[in-house]
């Protein structure tokens, strides 16, 4: 498997034992030669142009949705739009279906392991509406709250958009569960799909959810493209988010008519290199079965943890009994960027700081976490060099922690 992505070099002086997945992931070969081969023999823009180039160009990209929307089980291609990543659809949804439909006192929910992306979005949205953001508190165990939910939630409930694995916790959320109580108070469930979309089978029929967004780049394909998806009869009531070529119907200078969903949404020339990368990083996902992934990252996860166990004075933050294979560690005294710069002289990459997810950090009281993430590239050697390293560098930074 590590032969099949060019970064893990077997030839390096130092391996790199990348532990950053989270973050996003790396390329395997396919996808960067599959981008790079559109560039090379099919390029061009699409939908606007009537020669070859431009039609094999369409094709490829609509070939992505086709197969974006196969991957999670979307009923139809047309509820699945091409936007930059996770933190754009989640922009689109709040700023399109949330400032048509808030009024002031109505709520939006969100609970408290979101990332920054699925908070600053409802703020703004709430702040022009007059809505109200509340938070659903999470357990001792880094679990969503259900029964707090069902306290929060009534009449007044417009939006709930909540995580489907925090990125922090590790934490997998029973989301076709949160489905079946947000609409029985009548909302619509929004779902971050970001660190799910590569650590559990995502499929948005049997979630029930009413929007679910993801971006490429944490699932093996390129930055710069993501999905949204929602039911379809919710975009297509939704106003456009953007305006200019490719979403309209029709233009005048008193007014417009736009297209149909999704192009309504993918307003000027899309990343259509990014949604051919896109479409190599699924089939690559399903070359190698899907499961594979989901059972390798449990593996992972279980070792970590036993490794844990050995370390009572690092302090793991969220403890969900189904969890994905992040762990956010978190060790007394010891800065979090002093740990990842030692990690990274022996060539482990590990994200340290806040995460995104300052207000989760507050409520742990930990101002900065190491956190290791792993892929189907990970190893159980790379996990236990990272235990070993982490006990060296505590020592050298003079707080042991064996
Ligand atoms: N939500 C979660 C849970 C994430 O982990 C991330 C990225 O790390 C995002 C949203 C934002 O994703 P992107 O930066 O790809 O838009």
């Amino acid at each position: 498997m590590r032969a099949r992505f060019p970064i893990f070099d077997e030839e390096a002086e130092q391996p790199l034992v990348y532990l950053d997945h989270a973050a996003s992931s790396q390329k395997p070969q396919e996808v960067i030669d599959a981008i790079a081969g559109f560039y090379a023999r099919d390029y061009s823009n699409i939908h606007r142009g009537i020669h070859r180039l431009s039609m094999i160009a369409s094709d490829r990209y609509e070939d992505a949705r086709t197969e974006t929307a196969r991957f999670i089980n979307a009923p139809t291609t047309s509820q699945v739009v091409f936007v930059r990543g996770t933190t754009e659809a989640i922009n689109l949804v709040a700023q399109s279906y949330g400032e048509q439909i808030l009024r002031p006192n109505d709520e939006v929910l969100i609970s408290e392991m979101e990332h920054h992306s699925n908070i600053v979005p409802w703020q703004i949205v709430c702040r022009r509406s007059g809505a109200r953001l509340r938070v659903i508190p999470i357990t001792n165990a880094g679990e969503l709250d259900l029964d707090a939910l069902d306290n929060l939630l009534g009449p007044q409930t417009k939006i709930v958009s909540v995580c489907h694995v925090s990125n922090v916790l590790g934490t997998i959320n029973p989301i076709q569960e949160v489905a079946r109580r947000v609409h029985a108070a009548g909302a619509v469930l929004v779902v971050d799909g970001a660190q799910a979309i590569t650590n559990t089978p995502v499929d948005v029929t049997a979630l029930r959810c009413d929007f679910y967004c993801f971006s490429a780049h944490k699932i093996y394909g390129p930055t710069g493209i993501g999905v949204l998806y929602g039911r379809d009869e919710l975009l297509a009531r939704m106003p456009p988010y953007q305006g200019g070529g490719g979403m309209i119907e029709s233009v005048g200078y008193d007014s417009s008519t736009y297209a149909d969903i999704p192009s309504r949404f993918e307003a000027g020339t899309p990343h259509i290199a990014g949604a051919v990368g896109l479409n190599a990083a699924i089939q690559f996902l399903r070359g190698v079965g899907e499961e594979q992934f989901y059972q390798h990252g449990r593996a992972l996860a279980s070792h970590a943890l036993e490794r844990l166990a050995e370390l009572p004075r690092v302090r793991l933050l969220g403890r969900a009994a189904h969890r994905a294979p992040i762990l956010t560690l978190a060790v007394d005294d010891i800065h979090a960027h002093d740990l990842a710069t030692l990690l990274d002289e022996n060539g482990i990459a590990v994200r340290a700081g806040h995460h995104c997810a300052t207000p989760l950090l507050d409520k742990q009281e930990v101002s900065s976490a190491v956190r290791l993430s792993c892929g189907i590239y990970n190893t159980l050697q790379e996990i236990d060099f990272f235990f070993d390293q982490l006990a060296i560098a505590c020592t050298r930074l003079g707080k042991p922690i064996t």
